[in-house]
Parts: C-alpha cells; structure tokens; sequence
C-alpha cells in the first residue's frame, strides 16, 4: 500500500466537505459541512475495515480489534472541525495520518496485538461557539450542560439547538477512556521553527499554557460632532489603550509570551457615533505556568486601570485557562526512537508547542505524545496552509511506525 497516493485520495475526498473555490476549509462544529464530513469519514472508515461508531456529542472513533490484548487501546486522532476559511491540514491530517498509518499496518502486519483506534474528535478550534475542546473534554467526561446551554454562535444559533439538530447530544453517560494506553496525535506545526531549521519532523515535549478572555467595555454612546472630547467615555479609545500598553509589555517580557488582540466588535459601529460599547478578545500564551499567571494578573490590572481612568466599565470573562502540559516521556522516548529509525536523527527536533491542541487535554488523562511536521512560511488558520508532500509522508511514516512499536510489540 502506498502511502502518499492513499494519503492523497483520502484527503481530497474529506476536504471536498467544506472545502472553499479557492483552497482551504470552513467546517464547523454541527454545520452541515461539518456533518457531512464526519459521516464521510464513517463511511470511509468502514469501506477500510475499521468498525466504528459516533459518542453522544460526535466524535468518531474506528477501531481495529488486538488479537492477544484487544482491552488496551492504541490511539491516534485529531480534530476534525476547522477555523473560518481554515486549512486542509490543522486537525484533519491528525485524523488522515492515523487512518492510513493504521491501514497500511494492518495490510502489512494483519491483526496488531493492542487494539488500534482512530479518533476524529468533533471540536477544537471554538471557532463558531465560544468554547474550545468540546471533543476532547466530552472524551474524559469533562464538559458540562451548564457550560454551554446558554453559548450562541455569530447568527445567534444556541450551541444545543445546533447539536440537536445534526444528531447529537449531550452525555448521558460516562464515557469509560480505561483501555486507552497511549494517545499519539500528528499535527502540523503551524509555526516556522521547523522550516527555518529544516527539520521535517518535531517530536513534542509539551504544550504552552493558555488564556482566553472576552471583555466588555461599556461608556457613552454620543453624537460625534456636538460632544467635546473632554465629556466623552469612549470604549474604543480604551480598548485601544490596553491593547498598547499590554503589547508593550508582552514585548518586554519576551518569547515565548504572546498576547493577542483577535477580535473587536465596537458599538454602534457607526462613522458618526462615540463607539459606547466594545467587546474585545484576549488571547495569552505561555509554556511557563508562573510566568502565565502573573502576566494574567497583569491583564486584569491594566484593564481595571485603564476603564477607570477613562470612565468606562468593564467586565472580564475568563472562559478558557488552560495550564501548560507536559507529553509523556515513555511516548516521547518511542517517538524519538521512531522518528531516528525513519528520518534519521539530524531531521527530527524535540521542542514545544506554542499552538493548543487536543493533545493538552489528553495528557491529564492518558499517556499522550505528538508529532510535528512543518508548515510551509509558518502560516496556519488560513487557505494557504500547506506542508511539502514529502513532510507529510514522513510524518505518517513515523507515525506508523510509532503505532507498530505500541500496538504490534510485544
Ligand atoms: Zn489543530
């Protein structure tokens, strides 16, 4: 079996759902491009000899029963869900590489001894509703109703009306993860640490810490001509101001802090209008758990400084805090192993992740590892995402291997 060609079939069938006129993917959660490609995947997967089935929330597992220990499980995945005019790499190579990888062992070896799984997980990216990793938490029983039964997306759509209406539903029960030995996921790096340094593989030692806010500022909506600017309480002006004087900071702090200010939504929005009303996101990112929570202390200082001295209010909503993770040492020990024995020691670098993945939330639970391979000019979260053909066939490679060592080794 080929792995480049089946790679490549598989991938131009799964991004056909979603897929956009010029390149890359819109595919989120509950849409229909989104429910299209999951029951495309089953499809696929059954087609290959996987026997499958969804969780109650949607995400996909294929499974290919061990002869001699088929209770413990081997995993692999990603998400399957994408950012607004996304890639077609971010997540679904997770999900490719783990079906071709398993297919072509299971070609070459036959039955392996654990069982192997494939898991597509329904969501990551919070892209359409505001709450990120709605697959992995719902694997390890962690989501709860109460968290997202109020949440709307852009169109006002209620998360529980939109997963209703694809099929799903919440937990009713708990989902029993015992069986799962190892979770190994590849992804694409999103960054160019691996491209500047030529390396075609990056073995993860572990995951930056996170933060997400949304924060609403409220002043005085005004005529723009008729109020001086001495009697205004303008949101925008003081929006503007903590994005400066914390992206100043961030600065001085150095790598590897990052802040972000990705999205703004101003109140009337209008030409002629004192914008009375903003809400604004924060995006804060660190692999140091300290270092993370005092610049977050910093954050909440600013932003009460800041509106005061303008004569706004503000409210501060934390919704994600994710802390940074550490990969299993005995995963990242038979990644390493793998990845010399397929590409050789001089292409492989061990090395963080500054982007959040799925894998964060696996390694409170289960012993999980992961596999980078590079992107082209470091870009992610946008059409032009893409990875050299090559990279992408070492990194099923070195996962397959990977998956022999833990599933057909004694
Ligand atoms: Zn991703």
């Amino acid at each position: 079996m080929d792995i480049r060609s089946s790679f490549e079939a598989l991938d131009k069938k799964i991004t056909s759902y979603g897929g956009l006129d010029g390149g890359g993917i819109t595919r989120l959660l509950y849409t229909e491009e989104w429910l299209n490609a999951v029951q495309g995947l089953r499809g696929l997967l059954k087609e290959k000899g996987f026997t499958t089935r969804f969780d109650s929330v949607g995400n996909l597992i294929g499974r290919i029963e061990g002869s001699k220990y088929p209770e413990e499980t081997i995993m692999s995945g990603s998400h399957i869900d994408t950012v607004v005019e996304g890639g077609h790499l971010d997540g679904q190579f997770g999900v490719l590489a783990a079906t071709v990888a398993m297919e072509s062992l299971q070609a070459a070896h036959g039955q392996p001894l654990r069982s192997l799984e494939i898991l597509a997980l329904a969501e990551e990216e919070g892209s359409r509703f505001p709450f990120a990793f709605w697959g992995s938490k719902n694997f390890f029983n962690l989501a709860e109703k109460a968290e997202v039964e109020s949440i709307t997306d852009a169109k006002g759509i209620k998360f529980e009306d939109a997963m209703h209406q694809s099929g799903f539903d919440y937990r009713t029960s708990d989902n029993d993860y015992s069986d799962v030995k190892s979770f190994v996921e590849v992804h694409i790096e999103q960054g160019k640490v691996l491209e500047t340094e030529q390396k075609s593989i990056g073995i993860v030692e572990g995951i930056v810490g996170q933060k997400r806010y949304t924060v609403n500022l409220k002043g005085e909506a005004n005529h723009a001509g008729t109020t001086p600017m001495g009697l205004r309480k303008d949101a925008v002006v003081a929006f503007s101001k903590i994005a400066v004087e914390l992206t100043e900071r961030a600065e001085m702090i150095g790598d590897p802090l990052v802040i972000t200010f990705g999205r703004v939504d101003p109140v009337p929005n209008t030409v002629n209008v004192v914008p009375g009303e903003v809400t604004f996101s924060i995006d804060c990112r660190h692999i140091n758990q300290i270092e993370l929570d005092q610049f977050a202390s910093e954050i909440d200082k600013c932003i009460k400084r800041i509106a005061e001295d303008e004569g706004v209010s503000y409210e501060i909503d934390l919704w994600m805090d994710e802390a940074p993770t550490l990969m299993d040492k005995r995963l990242v020990g038979e990644i390493t192993k793998a990845a010399k024995q397929i590409v050789g020691e001089s292409d492989c670098k061990l090395m963080p992740s500054g982007a959040g993945h799925d894998s964060q939330i696996f390694a409170k639970h289960v012993p999980t590892a992961m596999i980078f391979v590079p992107s082209i000019n470091g870009v992610s979260h946008n059409i032009e995402e893409e990875t050299e053909m090559d990279d992408l066939v070492k990194g099923i490679e070195v996962l397959k291997q990977v998956l022999y060592q833990l599933a057909y080794e004694e």
